[in-house]
This record gives C-alpha cells, structure tokens and sequence, in this order.
C-alpha cells in the first residue's frame, strides 16, 4: 500500500514524503480514506500506531487548501487529554500542513492565557485543546464554536480516567450537532463505548492493535528486587548501557528522589510530572529529546502519549496499579515497528500487580534474576 493510493492531495503527499514515511501503517490505511470520505471514525489505537498522521492528513485535506475561518471562530477542534500531547499534536498538524494555507493554534493550562487570547482572534482552521483551557477560553469570549466541522478527541479512555468528562460534554453542548466527528482511545471499555455512542453517527470502527496486548517487538523481562535495592539497581542497569532510558515512577515524589539518587550516581536525569510547571515539564523533555540527558523519570499521566523517536528502553521501576498502565507505559518504545526494551523491577509487594498484568497481556514476562 502507499500513501498516493489513500488519496491524499498532492502537496500532502509532499510533506508526507519529506517525513519520510514511505508506507502508511495500518491504521492510516484505514482511517484516511474514512476521513476523507466525511464520516465519523472510532478507532482503537494507540500510540505508536501512526494515529495522529492518521487523523491529521485527512482532517487538512478536509479543510484546505486554504483557510475559511471566519474572525474568532473555529473549524476544527482536537481535544488530549494533557498539554505534551496537544503539544504533539500540533506539531505534527505544522509538519503535514506546512503546504497547506491553513490557520492552526494549541492551547492549554499551566501557562500564561493571554497570548493564547491574542492567538485565536483571529479564527483558526484547526485547534488543539486540552478541556479545561479551552472552556476557559470559550468563557472568555475569545473563541467561537458555531463553525466547527470537525471534532477529534484523541486518547479519550485517558480523558475520562482524568476527570474529563464533565469538561466534553460541556464542550459537546456547546458545538454544532452537523459535524464529522473522530474518536481514538487505546481501550474500548464499556464507559469509552457509552461516551463513543453518544458522539459518534455510525462510525466506522477500527481496531488496528488487539486489545490490550502488548507489540510484540518489544523485549520485556523483569527482576525480583526488594524494595529499598530498588533504586541501586536501577542505577547499576543504567550504568551498564549507554541507551536513554525512560523510566516510570507511580509518584511524583518518588520521580524526584530517584533523580537527585541519579544524579548522585554522576546519571543525568530529569523528571516529568504533573507537579512541575509546565516550563519545567517542556525543557525536560526537549532535553531528554535532545539527548542531553540519559534519563526521564516520568509518572503515568504526564507520559502519556508523549512520542519519543528511537527510544529504545523503557523501565518500571514500579509497576502500575492498573494494569492497562503498563501496556500503556512499555508502548514508549518498539514504536512505528522499531525494536524496544522494557524492563520491570517487581518487589514482594507488586507480585499481584505483576499476575494482573501477566493476565492482561496474556504470556509470563521473563525473570533476569533475583537482586537481593
Ligand atoms: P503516533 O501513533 O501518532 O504517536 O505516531 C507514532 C510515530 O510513528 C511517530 O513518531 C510518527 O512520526 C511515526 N509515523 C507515523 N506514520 C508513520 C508511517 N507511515 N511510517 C513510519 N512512521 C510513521
């Protein structure tokens, strides 16, 4: 399959090119002549899968090829869950758009409002949100909703684990009936489905990676560890390799003693989570981005849906109480069909977390040994 055959416009298949992507994945298979058709989408998918070119390329063919917003309002309407995937988002809308003469701007909390004010003034074609901010926006007159055609929630099984979904249905009160809409959650619970139904006018549906189940490029293994040993070996492991490591923390104090012990063990390491700023957040990433640090000690939620080119080794150094969290945290790597690492270091306490997740992704994960 190629992208010219999904029937995508010329000067997107330009930009498409210029990523270099040769070869749609198979959810861009599926989703984009979907979109380009103009009908509603719910697709099971999750990071990693090429999702959001999934959506994207479509939603700035549906739009373009130039610009017809009207002052102040919006056409099309991106909901995620936290800023760094608004922020991802976005950057992917520039990247596939840049041809495209199309107007497009992401907002979100934890930062200064008034610029994003003066950036919607005058109307935007495409607009990434997180909920909460954009409410406030929308209470502050500076954007209109009457004109949106399109709206996408993307990771929505994320949203509502947030607390979201007061927030969207606020928002779906507020926008036109008459709209395409395009719905991606890695999970299809029960309440997703319910919330999918309410949205959505017979969908096309898409599973692209089964359910629950982890890729299977992805190595993972575990050690047995007691609890306080847990941050020696997790220091001793880093030292062995030259990779960059993400490693997962359940909490956000957890994530800063395990940076200032790196940091003792001469390990660059910089943390994310919902406690830093989100200045803070950005450079910590964009460092980790830039290699100038080995490491990111990241909680779930801020994780999220953050897409990290060639990582390749991801670490539990707890493992989550819910066990979809892991197939959520070790999908940082092995993405877009690269190979990838995930280590877990289990104590006595988690062996029930580790059985739920063995269940959930339905094989046992390999001991490296005992470290005691
Ligand atoms: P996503 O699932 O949208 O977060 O995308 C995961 C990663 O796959 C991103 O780094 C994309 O740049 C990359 N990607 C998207 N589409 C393709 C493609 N057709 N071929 C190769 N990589 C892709």
């Amino acid at each position: 399959m190629t992208f010219e055959k999904l029937g995508l416009s010329e000067s997107l298949l330009r930009a498409v090119a210029h990523s270099g992507y040769t070869q749609p994945t198979p959810i861009q298979i599926q989703a984009i002549p979907a979109i380009l058709s103009g009908g509603d989408v719910m697709a099971a998918a999750q990071t990693g899968t090429g999702k959001t070119a999934g959506f994207v390329l479509p939603m700035l063919q549906q739009l373009g090829p130039h610009t017809r917003v009207t002052s102040g309002k919006v056409r099309a309407l991106i909901l995620t869950p936290t800023r760094e995937l608004a922020a991802q988002v976005h950057k992917s809308i520039l990247t596939y758009g840049k041809h495209e003469n199309l107007l497009s701007a992401v907002v979100f909390g934890g930062v200064n409002i008034n610029p994003q004010l003066k950036q919607l003034r005058h109307g935007v074609d495409l607009l990434v949100a997180t909920p909460g901010r954009l409410l406030d926006l929308y209470q502050q007159r500076a954007i209109g909703f009457d004109e949106i055609e399109l709206l996408v929630l993307d990771e929505a099984d994320r949203m509502l684990d947030m607390g979201f979904i007061r927030d969207i249905r606020k928002i779906l009160a507020l926008i036109p009936s008459q709209r395409q809409n395009l719905m991606f959650s890695a999970t299809f619970s029960k309440e997703i489905r319910k919330l999918a139904n309410s949205i959505c006018h017979d969908p096309l549906e898409i599973d692209v990676a089964p359910r629950n189940s982890t890729v299977d490029a992805i190595e993972q293994s575990l050690w047995f560890v007691e609890k306080p040993l847990k941050a020696d070996l997790l220091s001793e492991l880093i030292q062995e390799t030259t990779e960059q490591a993400l490693v997962f923390s359940r909490t956000k104090h957890g994530a800063n003693k395990l940076v200032k012990k790196l940091a003792r063990d001469s390990i660059s390491a910089v943390a994310i989570h919902g406690n830093r700023s989100q200045a803070q957040r950005t450079k910590a990433l964009a460092d980790f981005k830039a290699n100038n640090v080995q490491v990111m000690v990241a909680t779930d939620i801020a994780a999220r849906g953050i897409d990290i080119e060639l990582l390749t080794l991801v670490i539990n150094f707890d493992l989550p109480h819910v066990a979809e969290d892991y197939v959520h945290r070790i999908g940082r790597t092995g993405r877009a069909g690269a190979s990838g690492v995930a280590l877990s270091l289990v104590s006595k306490d988690e062996r029930k977390q580790l059985k739920n997740i063995e269940r959930l992704i339905k094989r046992d994960i390999p001991v490296l040994g005992d470290y005691y």
